[in-house]
């Protein structure tokens, strides 16, 4: 007998319940990932995937089978072909994800095949965390107190045996796509190194751009190459797994975790505001708010932080926690730009551009999500800058028109005689003008004038 294990969102062996349900299942698993289309959109993001990919077929021996097209044609298809009873996927729990799995289940249901879901891509499954009325905590503190006291089943290891079924089915060729760091491994190796050498700085670091003192795990999380199940259990039993560190790195991973479940029960979150009284904010758009965004887009905003960031971005398809903050907060605050906008160029650069996190990361900025009253919240470029990149390392790696300006210097260029002697621009708008602009926007929004 062969089951189908359908790749999508966990693209390791390791620590993987649905491999094992699939392997449990039947003699044979036949391993499948589906390149739909919306998943070659020539971004970053997709090549990181294809990259993953390639990755994973060598840890299969090139038994996996890619197929392009619909998976909901794909896999129905593919079920016929083999004669599968069961398909294993990991639950999908963002809004494309879950309709297109119940159009598949639907399909499947009518050969007389079950799509059987087995864990997520998160430590505990998106919807499982409610307040004891039932419903989905709306603030992240609780939410995460909650999430602590909820129980995680143990990792799960590799199956003992996989019997892959091999060359009975067709793969369409994966697109090539430059040499980069992805798969199972790799993403291992990162983790394992970060827990011995780098975690136990990372309550003091995390928050320095100049510093490469982060994990830069999260494209292997989004992509599932290492489940969030098998770091906080390698947490647990490290000797500083009760450190501030151990911690504080704790608590971002149920940022991620907190964001996915807030997608779960508001699908619309994606891209509505979460507070409605909200909505009623009044955006720039138009040809003049155009050069602006065009300007922020390309890094020329004349802050070097933001400027910096913008061009880390672009090159490198990532960009520091602290800095997607302040560029952020620089589109939405001082160019009074609606989120989507800035939401979808990062979803279009970032390597790990991730809707749940990255969208709601956008709306904690703007205001507009899930946080009690941040509305007052404008990030100043220059303070950020002075302190979170104290020596002007940061801005001085990404824009090289600032690099004849020593230590902080870089982060006010109009203050020094020689600051703008290597063409870098003047600054597009005057930060403290804008801060109070969105202020008054704001208070008017929330009807308090
Ligand atoms: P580390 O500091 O090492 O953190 C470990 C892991 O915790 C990360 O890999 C990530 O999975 C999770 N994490 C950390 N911070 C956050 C956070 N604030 N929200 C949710 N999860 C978090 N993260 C994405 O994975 N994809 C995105 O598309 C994305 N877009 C963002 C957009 C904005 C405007 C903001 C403010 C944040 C965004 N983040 C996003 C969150 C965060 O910036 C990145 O996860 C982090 O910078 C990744 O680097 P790291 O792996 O070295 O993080």
């Amino acid at each position: 007998s062969t089951s189908i294990l359908w790749f999508r969102r966990d693209l390791r062996l390791t620590d993987h319940p649905a491999l094992l349900a699939a392997v449990d299942s039947a003699t044979h698993v036949l391993p499948v990932f589906v390149l739909d289309p919306r998943l070659l959109d020539g971004t970053p993001r997709s090549r990181r995937l294809l990259a993953s990919l390639e990755a994973l077929a060598k840890d299969t021996r090139d038994a996996l089978v890619i197929r392009r097209g619909d998976p909901v044609e794909v896999i129905p298809r593919l079920a016929k072909q083999v004669g599968a009873h069961q398909v294993h996927v990991s639950r999908e729990t963002t809004p494309y994800g879950r309709r297109r799995d119940e159009k598949v289940e639907k399909a499947l249901a009518d050969q007389g095949c079950a799509l059987v879901a087995t864990g997520t891509p998160y430590a505990v499954g998106p919807g499982r965390i409610v307040n004891q009325s039932g419903s989905p905590y709306k603030v992240f503190t609780p939410f995460s107190k909650a999430w602590q006291q909820h129980g995680r089943p143990a990792p799960a290891g590799r199956p003992k045996r996989i019997s892959w079924l091999r060359d009975e089915v067709r793969g369409d060729p994966l697109p090539r796509v430059p040499r980069m760091e992805a798969g199972e491994a790799a993403a291992l190796k990162r983790w394992k190194t970060f827990l011995h050498d780098g975690l136990t700085a990372y309550d003091r670091e995390r928050d320095r751009p100049d510093l490469d003192s982060t994990s830069r795990l999260s494209a292997p999380l989004k992509y599932g190459e290492i489940h969030p199940r098998t770091i906080l259990a390698d947490i647990a039993a490290h000797s500083a797994g009760r450190s501030k560190a151990a911690t504080a790195y704790v608590t971002e991973l149920i940022w991620r975790e907190f964001y996915a479940d807030v997608l779960w029960h508001n699908p619309r979150s994606a891209w509505h505001d979460l507070r409605p009284e909200l909505a009623r904010l009044p955006y720039d758009s138009g040809a003049e708010t155009d050069h602006l965004v065009e300007a922020w887009r390309e890094g020329r905003t004349g802050y070097p932080i933001v400027d910096a960031g913008m061009r880390q971005l672009l090159e490198e398809g990532w960009m520091h926690n602290r800095v997607r903050m302040i560029t952020a907060s620089f589109l939405t605050k001082d160019l009074h730009v609606w989120w989507p906008v800035g939401a979808q160029h990062f979803l279009d650069h970032l390597i790990d551009g991730d809707i749940a996190s990255n969208n709601h990361g956008w709306q904690w900025v703007a205001g507009t999500g899930t946080d009690a009253s941040p509305y007052f919240r404008v990030f100043n470029p220059v303070t950020q800058g002075r302190k979170f990149d104290p020596d002007g390392e940061y801005v001085r790696r990404w824009v090289p028109q600032l690099r004849h300006l020593g230590g902080a210097q870089v982060h006010e260029p109009w203050k020094h005689d020689n600051g703008y002697d290597d063409d870098y621009p003047t600054r597009i708008v005057d930060h403290d003008e804008e801060r109070k602009e969105t202020l008054v926007r704001y208070e008017r929004a929330r009807g308090h004038s």
